[in-house]
């Protein structure tokens, strides 16, 4: 992602957590892709210490790029909640790409291109 994009991104970040908030406060860091787990082009985790959600995004993309997988792992921390709590009522792993979080990125997706809160993309 290069420099002059950092206030684009700040934008956008900013819109989803008004715009689609989690149960717990999300903290989203860029790192080189290379010292994520998985070298994934993101991740997020909740950490049950600070109690926050844990987003990282892969700064050695585009910047498109960098919002479409912010989009993939903000639909996680949304929908996160409904699916620990049914894992522990049934006991057992669910997935993560299931319907709730298709649709929360569905949402996500639409409802930015819909309101276009930064001018890039
Ligand atoms: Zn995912």
């Amino acid at each position: 992602m290069k420099k002059r994009a950092k206030g684009e991104w700040l934008k956008a970040i900013i819109w989803l957590k008004k715009t689609f908030p989690a149960t717990e406060p999300i903290t989203v860091r860029s790192k080189l892709r290379c010292k994520i787990e998985y070298k994934a082009l993101g991740t997020a985790y909740f950490c049950p210490e600070s109690r926050r959600f844990e987003v990282t995004i892969a700064s050695d993309q585009i910047f498109e790029n960098c919002v479409l997988v912010l989009f993939h792992e903000w639909a996680h921390v949304v929908t996160w909640h409904k699916i620990y709590a049914r894992c522990i009522i049934r006991r057992k792993k669910e997935s993560f790409h299931n319907k709730e979080w298709g649709i929360a990125y569905a949402q996500i997706y639409r409802s930015f291109f819909e309101t276009k809160p930064i001018r890039k993309l």
